[in-house]
């Protein structure tokens, strides 16, 4: 299967599912996360349409836009940073990401508000929320999610469009619905308070379908587009 077969793929699952839950049709957005991948993956899914790509490192996002900027894509790739956020990353990411899905601090979003060159359009933002309660795992805990998401909504530069997590693995379809649906509530509740938020950030390559079904706006898949990571 080429990268192209596996883009029609799951293109064709996403439209499946959103018919199968009642979405409407083209509500989710795939994201292809490219990360550890080479230009040469990125620029056969770009020639095939697909035009988001994740990353979670801040250097290999940065260089990746570059060398694909200069080559002759003739596509507009839009990045979104996926990955573990940290102080001294955030100018790289302000400078190169539309999207940032992993936000949980207040300080990290104020440095992305004051960095972004003024040039550049807002960048969307989504907080990263640890759904599964796991010590390990980064997010906001849901408890601290309201008073943060009131506080991000107000700085300049930045977009806050939803929440976004990383579930603890689950192979059972139903435990994988629940969470993503925890997800979906918090954000309901966020709306009732007055946030327009729009974007659910969930799913991966081994619980898409669930989260379809709870609401997911963006998938972020890798593996079954690009193949095994080497790393
Ligand atoms: C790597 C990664 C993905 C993609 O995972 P796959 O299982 O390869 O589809 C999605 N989201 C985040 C945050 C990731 O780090």
């Amino acid at each position: 299967m080429t990268i192209s077969d596996n883009l029609q793929t799951i293109g064709q699952s996403i439209r499946a599912a959103e018919e199968k839950y009642r979405r409407a049709p083209n509500s989710v957005q795939l994201l292809a996360v490219s990360k550890r991948h080479k230009n040469a993956a990125i620029q056969e899914a770009l020639a095939s349409g697909q035009t988001a790509f994740g990353e979670n490192y801040a250097q290999e996002m940065l260089t990746k836009a570059e060398q694909l900027a200069t080559s002759n894509s003739s596509q507009k790739i839009d990045w979104h940073f996926i990955g573990p956020l940290q102080s001294n990353k955030t100018r790289q990411i302000a400078a190169t990401a539309q999207w940032v899905h992993t936000v949980d601090r207040l300080k990290i979003a104020r440095r992305l508000s004051d960095q972004k060159p003024e040039q550049r359009p807002d960048i969307n933002i989504c907080l990263q929320v640890n759904i599964s309660g796991e010590a390990s795992k980064s997010g906001i805990e849901p408890e601290a999610l309201p008073e943060l998401a009131s506080q991000i909504a107000e700085l300049p530069g930045l977009q806050l469009r939803g929440l976004m997590a990383i579930p603890a693995v689950s192979d059972v379809f139903e435990q994988q619905r629940e969470v993503f649906a925890k997800l979906r509530e918090l954000q309901e509740e966020l709306i009732k308070n007055g946030l327009a938020l729009d974007t659910l950030s969930m799913g991966m390559s081994g619980d898409m379908e669930a989260a379809i079904a709870e609401g997911a706006t963006i998938v972020r898949i890798g593996t079954a587009i690009f193949g095994q990571r080497d790393r």
